[in-house]
């Protein structure tokens, strides 16, 4: 933990969590987006670092269903955004993050009217087909920042529109199968929301339909598509493909003429391409870039700041500033 507890801006027997691997809410039993198995967990969203079998968990409805699908256990608790719920001493409520389907952050009201807030993974710019995040006012703030450096700046998604455009026309006018690549849950949904509003056909993979039924039960609606199948390669002419990047080799395979784009926010840094082993790259992310993150803080008006994600660039440029800051290493 990169925490200089003399340093610290409150005592700590008035912290209002404990951090060990996650944070466990004082005066509770409730432990925060945990890194490990807790008797008590709130998930904050559906990505599988975040859903570990605990013993009891409490999530949005849209997570509980990705928590259910994933962990196999029944055992949740579900509050939707903007409902208060108990939790011991503490009022708790969940509010939308704008990271993927179900994304909340948590607003935790002690006794002492003490605020709060753990926002898990979120970004502030609107993503298609999601709650757009909202931001509370809050004296403790706990916040991911994957991007808490200055070279990360996204495109809004107007830009990321065009682009995604731009290389799908360009396949097209080559006579190549466009294959876009994004992780199953989040950033493949935002795509195919994208390229269906573009009116392209889309196949997509197995894995993407089945978390894309999860959003259609949630009430979100795509444009037409279809499952991905690779038995015939000229039945996908003129189709975009939409695949997971941990299965790129064997969706190309098949495919004689095509071209890879994969969706991320580490497209900023250029040698990322190599490392997906992909033709090029867009900067749709669904985390919080640089900005983003200060906008965050500057709405929020925190007493201090303590960061998760990332390493520890995003605290000290903080206290720069004047806010008090620091970095809780996972
Ligand atoms: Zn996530």
């Amino acid at each position: 933990m990169v925490l200089d507890l003399e340093q610290l801006p409150l005592p700590l027997d008035v912290l209002p969590f404990r951090y060990e691997r996650g944070l466990q809410l004082s005066g509770s039993d409730l432990w925060l987006d945990p890194h490990s198995r807790r008797p008590v967990a709130y998930v904050s969203h559906g990505h599988s670092d975040h859903c570990l079998p605990h013993g009891h968990a409490l999530a949005t409805p849209a997570t509980a269903e990705f928590y259910r699908l994933r962990t196999k256990r029944s055992g949740v608790t579900e509050v939707p955004f903007g409902r208060a719920h108990r939790a011991a001493d503490q009022e708790i409520e969940l509010f939308p993050a704008g990271h993927v389907l179900g994304a909340s952050q948590v607003l935790a009201t002690s006794p002492d009217g003490r605020r709060l807030v753990y926002t898990g993974d979120f970004k502030l710019r609107q993503a298609p087909c999601l709650d757009a995040a909202e931001v509370r006012e809050c004296d403790v703030l706990v916040m991911e920042c994957t991007f808490g450096h200055s070279r990360y700046r996204f495109p809004n998604i107007d830009e990321i529109d065009a682009q995604l455009r731009a290389f799908v026309d360009s396949c097209f006018e080559q006579d190549v199968i466009p294959v876009v690549m994004g992780y199953i849950l989040g950033k493949s949904q935002e795509a195919l929301c994208l390229l269906t509003r573009a009116g392209y056909a889309v196949a997509a993979h197995e894995s993407i339909v089945r978390v894309c039924e999860v959003y259609e039960r949630q009430g979100v609606e795509f444009g037409p598509y279809e499952s991905l199948s690779l038995a015939s390669v000229e039945a996908l002419r003129g189709k975009v493909v939409l695949a997971p990047p941990h299965l790129r080799r064997q969706v190309t395979a098949p495919l004689t003429r095509y071209r890879t784009v994969m969706l991320t926010g580490w497209a900023v840094d250029p040698s990322a391409r190599y490392r997906y082993g992909v033709h090029e790259m867009i900067a749709l992310s669904d985390h919080a870039d640089f900005t983003e993150l200060l906008e965050y803080v500057d709405r929020a008006k925190p007493r201090v700041v303590y960061t998760v994600h990332g390493d520890d660039a995003f605290s000290k440029y903080l206290r720069k500033q004047g806010v008090e800051a620091y970095h809780l290493e996972n």
